[in-house]
């Protein structure tokens, strides 16, 4: 398949702009860069992660039209790296040159309800959720759960900010009320037995390749771990890949999408997607022979996704603010564990809950290497 050029790709050389200046442009970018494309980052800050490492930085809002049309001249071919990019900066670029992932599967992934209404639609399995716009709605839709829910603003949410657990009515109603009366998601609480997600890329010709399952596991709302192959029967497994590789398939999508679940009782059910590469996919830079932003970069130019294989077993840890922010804490202690690959997103300073980094540490099998992380820290 590597071996099929298309007139439609893009030859090194050639400027992939990004939208978004976070540490997955940062890492998007030196993908592009190892294979010959220059990139251009749109960012509003003067100094980012993805700038830093960038030929281009345009220093515009996302929805400036002056900075978009300066992005689309330096650029051949547009990705985004966060999902609330205004869907109009997308539509008003695609109207220039090529926009991946496509602005109406960006828009999916940017509203809840939007989400879930699509996953029902495709006969896609999702547990039981209902819109609230009002007050007055809460009521019934609590009754409608199972005795525990959460309640989510179906906007701009993200590592478990703006959503709450609620244990009866009394409680959705003040959550919905401190969101500011915003459209919110109520969904059942979900006594899940793991968390897994599923990365794959899907190309302009519709070949699709997933990466291997991962297992996650979140801390306050936020990734903590990941463990690669995910510890879950081999028909979960399957499951799983089936399901994103239907959603790809109903999005029409181009480019590197995330797929979040949920594994009860044997069965999977979906949580979110996320329409770019993906914390939970941050193993694939060093235990796979394509990351997923060489898989990103191959998609934007135009180039059939490649084949994957994962070389040996991976954990990765987020490394938030909270660890560099505590006392005798050194890079050492992370750089000097056996065949671990420290990647640190240049980000001026560190905060409570900020991604800061990410350690990929491989080995023979995960259990160990989950003894190995848990120690160090
Ligand atoms: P989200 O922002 O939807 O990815 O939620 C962040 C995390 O909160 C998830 O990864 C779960 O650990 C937890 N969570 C979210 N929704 C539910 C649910 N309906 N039931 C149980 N846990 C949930």
């Amino acid at each position: 398949m590597i071996n099929n050029p298309s007139e439609n790709t893009l030859e090194p050389g050639a400027t992939l702009g990004v939208l978004g200046g976070g540490q997955l442009g940062r890492m998007f970018s030196q993908a592009a860069s190892k294979m010959g494309y220059k990139v251009c980052v749109l960012d509003p800050a003067e100094n980012s992660p993805a700038a830093e490492v960038s030929a281009y930085h345009v220093a515009a809002e996302f929805d400036d039209e002056v900075g978009l049309s300066h992005l689309a001249e330096i650029s051949d071919a547009v990705t985004t790296e966060f999902e609330n990019v205004p869907a109009n900066s997308l539509r008003f670029l695609q109207s220039r040159l090529p926009v991946y992932p496509p602005p109406q599967a960006v828009e999916v992934a940017q509203n809840r309800n939007v989400e879930k209404s699509f996953f029902k639609e495709h006969g896609l399995p999702v547990n039981r959720c209902t819109a609230i716009t009002e007050t007055s709605q809460i009521e019934a839709a609590f009754a409608s759960m199972s005795g525990k829910a959460v309640l989510k603003t179906a906007r701009f949410g993200y590592d478990g900010k703006g959503q709450q657990v609620c244990e009866n009515a009394a409680t959705v109603k003040t959550a919905f009320e401190s969101f500011g009366s915003v459209e919110c998601v109520l969904e059942d609480f979900v006594p899940f037995d793991c968390e897994v997600s599923v990365v794959l890329a899907r190309d302009i010709h519709g070949n699709i390749e997933a990466f291997p399952v991962v297992e996650n596991q979140h801390k306050n709302g936020i990734l903590d771990i990941c463990i690669v192959p995910a510890r879950v029967p081999e028909e979960v497994q399957r499951q799983a890949i089936t399901a994103a590789k239907a959603l790809a398939e109903a999005l029409d999508y181009v480019g590197v999408l995330a797929v979040e679940m949920f594994v009860c009782d044997g069965a999977v059910s979906l949580n979110e997607i996320a329409p770019r590469p993906h914390n939970s996919g941050h193993y694939t830079m060093d235990a796979c022979n394509y990351s997923q932003f060489d898989q990103q970069v191959r998609t934007l130019a135009g180039l059939p996704v490649a084949k994957v294989v994962q070389h040996q077993p991976a954990v990765m840890l987020n490394v938030l603010g909270d660890l560099i922010l505590k006392e005798g804490f050194q890079w050492q202690g992370l750089q000097n564990l056996d065949n671990s690959h420290v990647h640190v997103y240049g980000k001026a300073e560190a905060r409570a809950g900020r991604k800061m980094a990410h350690v990929n540490l491989l080995g023979s099998d995960a259990d160990s290497l989950l003894t190995t992380v848990r120690a160090a820290l």
